[in-house]
C-alpha cells in the first residue's frame, strides 16, 4: 500500500511518496507568498501524478477542523479560509485523504514512529516559526471540543510582556518561537541557540509553557520538534535544569523532554499514521 504524505509549512511545503513504511521519494519547495494557497496547490497535482499511490495523509501548518476535514485559516499564506483541500485532493489525484494540523500529525509521527514511541500520553511541541502542540494519548490524538486542543502557542508565560499577533501579551510564541527570536535579536534562532548565555535567559519562558503542559496532562514524555530543537544538548540540557528548578520538588511529575527523532520528517511520518487510518 502506497501513501502520499504531504506537510504544509509556513515557509515551505513537502511531498513524499512511502512503499509501506519507507520514504521512497519527496520532494520539498519554498512556499510562494505571493501565489498564496491557488499558487501551491497547483504545485501538488503535477508532482503527486508522477507518483502511484492509493491514499493521501495531509498535515497542515495552520488550524485545522478535524471534524469537518476543513482548514480554518493559515497565519503565513492567504487564501486558506474555508478551503477544502481533501476534496481537492479526492477529486483531483482520485484517492481518500485526511489532514489534520502540522502539530498534531507531528505529534502522531514521533508517537507512533519516532522518539516518543512507547510514551503515552506524549505532549509533542513544535518549536519553529510559530509554536504549536499535540496532544497524544492512548494510540490518539485528543482535539478537544473545537479541534483546538494543544495549542500551547498562546498561552501566556509574561502577561506584562510585549503584544503578540494574536492581540494578547507575552504569549509562549510572542517569547520564543523562531520569528519573534529573530525580529527581537537580530539573529536567526539557530545562531541565538549557540550563545550559551542566551539560552541560559531563554530556556526561563521556554520552561514555563513546557510546565503548563507538565502541571495539566502529566506526560510520559515531551518530544520537542521544528528547527529550534536541532540545537540539542545546548538547548536541552540549561532547559532540563530549568524545568527542574521551576518544577518544585512536590510534584513528582517526570521531566522526560527530548528531541524529536524524525528531524524535519515529523510530520510525513504522521501523515503516513494518520492515512492508515482511512
Ligand atoms: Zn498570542
Amino acid at each position: 500500500m502506497n501513501t502520499l504524505a504531504i506537510d504544509i509549512g509556513g515557509t515551505k511545503f513537502s511531498l513524499a511518496l512511502f512503499e509501506g513504511e519507507r520514504i521512497v521519494d519527496r520532494v520539498t519547495r519554498s512556499t510562494d507568498q505571493e501565489g498564496g494557497r491557488e499558487w501551491m496547490v497547483a504545485q501538488f497535482a503535477p508532482l503527486a501524478k508522477q507518483w502511484k499511490f492509493h491514499r493521501c495523509g495531509i498535515g497542515f501548518g495552520g488550524p485545522v477542523n478535524f471534524a469537518q476535514q476543513m482548514v480554518t485559516l493559515s497565519t503565513h499564506v492567504g487564501g486558506w479560509h474555508g478551503f477544502d483541500l481533501v476534496g481537492y485532493i479526492r477529486r483531483e489525484l482520485a484517492v481518500p485523504a485526511v489532514m489534520d494540523n502540522d502539530a498534531n500529525v507531528g505529534a502522531v509521527g514521533e508517537a507512533e514512529y519516532g522518539a516518543g514511541k512507547g510514551f503515552s500520553p506524549l505532549f509533542y511541541m513544535t518549536l519553529s516559526t510559530g509554536i504549536g502542540g499535540g496532544i497524544y494519548a492512548d494510540g490518539q490524538i485528543w482535539r478537544g471540543a473545537d479541534s483546538y486542543g494543544g495549542e500551547i502557542g498562546h498561552l501566556n508565560v509574561r502577561p506584562d510582556g510585549p503584544e503578540c499577533l494574536c492581540g494578547s501579551h507575552g504569549c509562549y510564541e510572542r517569547m520564543c518561537c523562531g520569528l519573534w527570536l529573530e525580529r527581537d535579536f537580530g539573529r536567526p534562532a539557530a545562531q541565538l541557540m549557540q550563545d550559551p548565555a542566551f539560552v541560559e535567559r531563554y530556556v526561563v519562558d521556554l520552561a514555563r509553557g513546557l510546565k503548563a503542559a507538565i502541571m495539566l496532562l502529566n506526560p510520559a514524555r515531551i518530544v520537542i520538534g521544528g528547527g529550534i530543537a536541532k540545537a540539542g544538548d545546548a538547548l536541552f540540557g540549561p532547559l532540563r535544569a530549568e524545568l527542574r528548578r521551576q518544577i518544585t520538588a512536590w510534584s513528582r511529575a517526570r521531566i522526560d523532554v527530548v528531541p524529536a527523532a524524525l528531524g524535519d520528517d515529523s510530520v510525513l511520518w504522521g501523515a503516513l499514521a494518520l492515512a492508515k487510518t482511512l
